[in-house]
């Protein structure tokens, strides 16, 4: 069946409908309706599910939810309500971009649809390798990704099935973690191999804390641990697991954690430009090339402290991204500033409890990007230390050494740590340099932070070691007001 949009309303198709995809399929609608354009937004969605919550899987599987559909933010009859061409079990197969047609498969068949403008939004396939499939190419019964509300689903029933099972999860990093905490508080015993460390993009003391604190709330967690085999009964019951280093593991269920590959595989040989990770590369807008658009998980995105593409896949960029396209797609004119690799998670099971948050550069990254940078941990309490709510905090903070700039904060600790990163991030985004990030004005009483906040002190600390500044930047002055403290006001010499 073929639908052709000649002498019609402006039609934006949209393939992809989560995050994404339904940002950019409402805020279209929004700017035309604001413009008084009629518009049709057709939306292609794979699966029966719309706008839910990835990141609240985990949560749901752990307990803390109590149904997968509270994860559902809008549902399909709701997009539909609100204006939105929404067609579920239906499959984006080919682009033709000379043409703008799009194909797609649904139970009735294949149909071609023809777009003036297109947001590809279809984010990413979990990574699911060769040995976790069976001769017939179907995943074993007891392994199983985290991607989406069917794997949460699969993943309540398997934990459900009988309390005490040896989960392993392949993979320590965030969603790692958070099935790690999942297992553990459904009662399960659990072993987490990973390829170098658990959180390897912390720095290493920071990720040992992590590791530390799985550990005393009862999981095992194995470094330098790469998942190469599987040995399986003639029934499919998985039983051990083989690292690359020859190590077994006994295991009755097995957690894919091994990370995602954006899903842009049916617009090969359409000559749209992909980076190392095979993620779309639109510029700030969104844009692609004539009438095409791109935004979420599906796509790589610039990071500002470097400038180069990174593919940092989040439900935070999703959104935005999403808005962006949708907006431009539409005629509007709305930009993605990038990112600066701010992510949050935590670790809590039993006493044990952990967040862990951030932003920017480590230090390995910074060198990586050829930067001459210093970072330094700083310790300190969540609250002031004479209440009894008070949790260490360590903050690792990293700099520039010569201009001072702020590259990047990690954070692990206890209750009320990790959203500090925010501050860190707002700073970079800012462009800042250590002493400004020291020298702010944030929020202070007893029961929030310490007098001089922590994140402040490592900051400020960090300042201290580095090459004092020879002259005030005019840049940082405002009129009428105080210079920033610190070094550049001080004016020392080396
Ligand atoms: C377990 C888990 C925890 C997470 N935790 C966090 C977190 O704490 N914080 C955070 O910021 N992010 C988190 N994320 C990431 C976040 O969920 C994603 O970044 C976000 O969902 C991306 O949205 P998206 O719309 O780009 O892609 P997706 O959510 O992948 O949506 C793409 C949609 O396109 C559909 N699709 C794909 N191909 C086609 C096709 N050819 N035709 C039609 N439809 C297609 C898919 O079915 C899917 O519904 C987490 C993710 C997971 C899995």
């Amino acid at each position: 069946m073929t639908s052709t949009n000649s002498g019609k309303r402006e039609r934006i198709v949209v393939i992809g409908g989560d995050a994404a995809g339904m940002s950019a399929a409402h805020q279209a609608l929004r700017v035309a309706k604001a413009r008084g354009r009629e518009i049709e937004v057709v939306a292609l969605e794979r699966t029966g599910y719309t706008s839910y919550s990835a990141c609240g899987i985990p949560y749901w599987i752990a307990g803390d939810v109590e149904e997968g559909e509270d994860l559902v933010a809008r549902d399909p009859a709701r997009h539909r309500a609100m204006g939105v061409d929404l067609r579920t079990g239906a499959t984006a197969t080919r682009v033709d971009l000379d043409q703008k047609r799009v194909t797609y498969r649904d139970a009735d068949g294949e149909h071609e649809l023809g777009y003036d403008q297109l947001v590809v939004a279809t984010g990413a396939r979990a990574i699911v390798p060769a040995w976790a499939r069976g001769a017939d190419g179907e995943v074993y019964a007891g392994v199983g990704p985290v991607k989406d509300l069917d794997d949460g689903e699969a993943w309540i029933d398997r934990f459900a099935a009988r309390s005490g099972q040896h989960v392993v999860i392949a993979g320590g990093s965030y969603i790692g973690v958070e099935m790690a905490e999942a297992a553990v508080r459904r009662g399960h015993r659990v072993t987490v191999l990973t390829r170098s460390r658990v959180m390897s993009t912390l720095e290493p003391e920071l990720s040992k804390r992590v590791a530390d604190t799985m550990e005393a709330a009862g999981v095992e967690v194995v470094e330098d641990a790469e998942v190469q085999s599987l040995d399986v009964t003639g029934d499919g019951v998985i039983e051990k697991v083989t690292t690359v280093r020859g190590t077994t593991y006994s295991c009755d269920l097995l957690v894919l954690a091994l990370g995602i590959t954006p899903a842009t595989d049916f617009l090969s040989g359409c000559g749209l430009l992909v980076g190392k990770s095979g993620g779309l590369q639109p510029d700030a807008r969104g844009h692609l090339r004539d009438g095409v658009w791109a935004a979420g998980d599906c796509c790589e995105t610039r990071h500002r402290l470097t400038g180069e593409w990174v593919y940092l896949p989040l439900g935070t960029h999703a959104n935005k991204q999403g808005r962006a396209a949708g907006e431009n797609a539409a005629g509007g004119s709305l930009a993605f500033g990038g990112v600066v690799g701010t992510a949050i998670t935590r670790f809590a099971a039993d006493q044990h409890y952990l967040e862990i948050a951030r932003t920017g550069l480590s230090l390995a990254e910074a060198e990586a990007a050829g930067l001459d940078a210093e970072g330094l941990l700083t310790e300190g309490t969540t609250t002031s230390g004479y209440l009894p709510e008070a949790e260490p905090i360590a903050v690792h903070v990293v700099a520039e050494r010569v201009t001072r700039r702020l590259l990047g904060a990690q954070i692990v600790g206890g209750h009320g740590a990790g959203k500090r990163i925010d501050a860190v991030a707002a700073a970079l985004w800012g462009g800042m340099t250590v002493d400004d990030l020291a020298w702010m004005d944030l929020a202070y009483a007893p029961p929030f932070a310490t007098a001089w906040e922590v994140v402040q002190v490592a900051a400020r600390r960090l300042a201290e070691r580095l090459t004092p500044l020879v002259e005030v930047r005019p840049s940082r002055l405002v009129a009428g007001a105080p210079r920033t403290s610190g070094p550049a006001e001080r004016g020392s010499k080396p």
